[in-house]
């Protein structure tokens, strides 16, 4: 027996390589396999099973009765054999038969032998059949000889997939196949269902064995040089606020990058005679297999970090560093990932996109707001899933209940189906209110304005039902650019937008780009590189430092609205001073058409969002200069509770119902109101009927949400009294009761106003 694993393993690869080389049938070359390895492993008997018509077949055996090949058949879970496919992992045995799986074949003859050893043999991350040695003397296989029938268990499975032996693309084995129901978080509403299709998606290796394994360790080198310089630059800049990582995930990443051990297996298996790609693979299912002996969650979650780094270390080796939106989706499709940038989400095709559900995400990170506008379901924090689904499986999203099923059987698709058509019948409910006006019972007209931002929005904007757009958000133009727009297609945008509303109002918001709306073609020294980018360099405070953006974006604006009323409001405004200079700014552009005979708006509202508490303290300087006041829930929210919108961790932990929140808004709407400036809200939260009814009880009665929930809130506000509600809320404001939600939902249904 050679000395190390490496030796071993190259001496049988040496074999199969010539084996593999040969003309010949696949059951010859198997035949040949086995005889290889038990010389090299002095191995009395070496078995290969494959999975054919879901049972394990004996293929080739060298020292056990040939009559039984083709002949011996154990089922998925079956004996020795059927354990390890069906959970893909290693048995090492001295006594065999003493192991509870264990089942006798006669036709065999291995009653002689008493140590066994098997690895499953894997192809895309499921087992396809087992590789087994046994010996007569009972004793245990020595690692190197486990690690040595691994390696060449990876070559087979290539010999294997290539001669079509197996059922092939029917995956029994190392991943549960059943229907797994799971929860997360409600982040975006709705019901779907599709295909599994991975973000990242994960390389399939074509090929095992090296032909020059100087030049495979080269590659591997230089693929660990890249991965480490990405991870670097993910860590030193604020990239990651785009990719969804977290400092805490880029601080295991770092970890793992430099870890010794880890760069030496995979050398080490090269030197065994693997490709790089399959010398990474044969280390990351070593460390799968390690991982399911592990019961501590967090060293379990450490692992799954190491694993995303294997995934990438794949990625670069093999050159295949697309995400999914690249490939193109080609059927319905759910997608997953660990997390999401609202620009990596833009890339994908809509009409395609079907739900995201994700590891992580929170209700107001951007990607979410952006899923939202795009009508696509998703749910976040579902535990797992990455390794709980496989690419391709059916899913059924049920984004309105925070759950999903992978892998559903047809009952289940059954009942879910008539679920989705009774949410379709509600939503079709929701619409035929769409005519008629948003009027409490009372006889308050609120406003209902919705909130836009992609170009498509332009074109099927659907606003009959709503006022107008409330909120257009324009940095979405800059987030799905692959460069910064210029000022002719910011322009086009405006007018498409605003062509499509026709009469009714449109707010555009200069562009909030920076936090987690980072751009990744922006000058290295307007990225924010500060540990909190949501509390840095972003919105007005870098559009007031790069004044051409926002002449540019001045002038896009002015010139779109000819003479139609062109309303405008900053993003994050701190102090009155930083509104009074981006309203000059827009001044100076509108005096420059003006002299230049330029098309001019009718007129120009300007407004400012209150999304910073420190402007609160500021209204009274800041009211008389403002046409409207327009309130940013998601950020005030994080900056009133220190809460960081895109941190998971926090995502159920405040509650926009919270006494805090809502006397702080009250405030607020009086000081605007008795100023006679229009407030509005235009964050997630007055989307909620339960929540839009809270602020009506506040005095705000104009919101701007996301479209879909437009019917939802209507039906809310023409079934509530806004007078009853008023007085409601002063009462539950005065002495706060522990649960204000409830309190709430209480009052609501026993006034039988419709919160859903
Ligand atoms: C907000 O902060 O509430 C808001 C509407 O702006 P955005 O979500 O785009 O930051
Ligand atoms: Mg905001």
């Amino acid at each position: 027996m050679p000395t190390s694993a490496a030796a071993a393993a190259r001496e049988i690869l040496t074999g199969l390589h010539d084996v593999m080389a040969r003309r010949g049938s696949a059951q010859a070359k198997l035949d040949h396999v086995v005889d290889i390895i038990a010389e090299a492993l002095q191995s009395e008997v070496c078995s290969i099973y494959l999975l054919r018509d879901n049972s394990l077949e004996l293929f080739a055996t060298h020292g056990l009765r040939k009559e039984a090949v083709h002949v011996t058949r154990l089922s998925m879970g079956q004996g020795l054999v059927g354990t390890i496919a069906a959970e893909g992992r290693i048995l090492n045995l001295a006594e065999a038969s003493s192991h509870p799986a264990f089942v006798y074949r006669p036709e065999t003859g291995e009653e002689s032998f008493h140590s066994f050893a098997g690895v499953p043999i894997i192809r895309r991350e499921s087992a396809i059949g087992v590789l087994a040695v046994q010996h007569a003397e009972p004793r245990r296989y020595e690692d190197v000889e486990i690690e040595a029938l691994q390696t060449v268990a990876m070559v087979l499975a290539e010999l294997i997939a290539g001669a079509r032996l197996t059922d092939g693309a029917q995956r029994g084995g190392s991943r549960d196949r059943g229907m797994v129901r799971l929860a997360g978080l409600k982040l975006v509403a709705g019901m779907a269902k599709g295909t599994a299709v991975f973000h990242q998606p994960r390389v399939v290796v074509e090929h095992t064995v090296a032909e020059d394994t100087e030049l495979e360790r080269a590659r591997v080198y230089a693929a660990f040089r890249r991965m480490r310089e990405q991870i670097e630059n993910m860590t030193r800049e604020a990239e990651f606020g785009t990719a969804g990582e977290h400092q805490e995930i880029l601080e295991t990443y770092k970890m793992f990058a430099y870890d010794e051990g880890w760069s030496r297996r995979i050398n080490e298996a090269i030197d065994s005679g693997l490709t790089a790609e399959a010398a990474i693979e044969r280390v990351q299912q070593r460390t799968r297999a390690r991982m399911q002996e592990i019961d501590d969650p967090l060293l379990k979650e450490r692992m799954h970090d190491l694993e995303d780094l294997s995934n990438r270390l794949m990625r670069i080796v093999s050159g295949r560093l697309g995400t999914a939106a690249q490939t193109g989706l080609n059927r319905d499709a759910v997608l997953i990932a660990r997390n999401l940038g609202p620009a990596e989400l833009l890339e994908y095709d809509r009409r395609r996109l079907r739900a995201v559900v994700l590891e992580e995400g929170s209700l107001t990170a951007h990607m979410t707001i952006v899923a939202r506008a795009m009508g696509v379901p998703v749910i976040g924090r579902v535990h797992d899933i990455r390794h709980i689904a496989n690419e391709g499986d059916t899913i059924l999203v049920d984004g309105d209940q925070g759950s999903l099923v992978v892998r559903p059987t047809g009952q289940t698709t059954a009942a879910f189906d008539s679920r989705m058509a009774m949410s379709q019948k509600r939503r079709a409910e929701f619409a035929a209110i769409r005519p008629f006006p948003p009027i409490t019972k009372d006889g308050r007209r609120c406003e209902l304005m919705v909130n836009a931002g992609l170009a498509e929005d332009a074109a099927t904007l659907e606003i009959a039902g709503a006022d107008g757009i409330g909120l257009f958000r324009t940095e979405f133009q800059f987030l799905i650019s692959a460069t910064l727009p210029g000022r002719e297609s910011q322009q086009r945008l405006y007018k498409q937008v605003l062509d499509a509303a026709g009469d009714k109002p449109v707010v555009f918001r200069t562009v909030d780009i920076g936090g987690d709306k980072a751009l990744p073609y922006l000058a290295d020294e307007e990225k924010d590189e500060s540990e909190n980018p949501a509390m840095g360099w972003r919105a007005l405070r870098l559009s007031l430092s790069r004044s051409t953006l926002m002449k540019a974006q001045a002038r896009a604006l002015i010139e779109a609205a000819d003479r139609r009323v062109l309303r405008v409001m900053f993003p994050m405004v701190s102090e009155p001073w930083e509104y009074e200079e981006a309203r000059a700014l827009f001044e100076d552009q509108l005096e420059w058409a003006r002299t230049n005979r330029k098309p001019l708006p009718s007129r120009v509202e300007f407004g400012a969002m209150l999304e910073v508490p420190s402007l609160a303290e500021m209204l009274d300087c800041i009211l008389p200069r403002l046409d409207f006041l327009s309130i940013g829930t998601n950020d005030l929210t994080q900056f009133l509770f220190a809460a960081d919108r895109a941190d998971p961790r926090l995502a159920v932990r405040y509650d926009w119902l919270s006494p805090a929140i809502l006397r702080f808004l009250r405030r607020v709407a009086r000081e605007a109101t008795a100023a006679h400036v229009p407030v509005r809200v235009c964050g997630e939260m007055g989307g909620r009927p339960l929540e839009a009814m809270a602020l009506i009880g506040l005095g705000i009665e104009n919101f701007s949400i996301t479209p879909a929930a437009v019917g939802p809130v209507k039906a809310m506000i023409r079934s509530l009294d806004a007078s009853a509600i008023r007085a409601r809320m002063e009462q539950l404001l005065a002495k706060p009761p522990r649960d204000m939600r409830k309190a709430l939902t209480d009052w609501a249904r026993k006034q039988g106003v419709v919160i859903g």
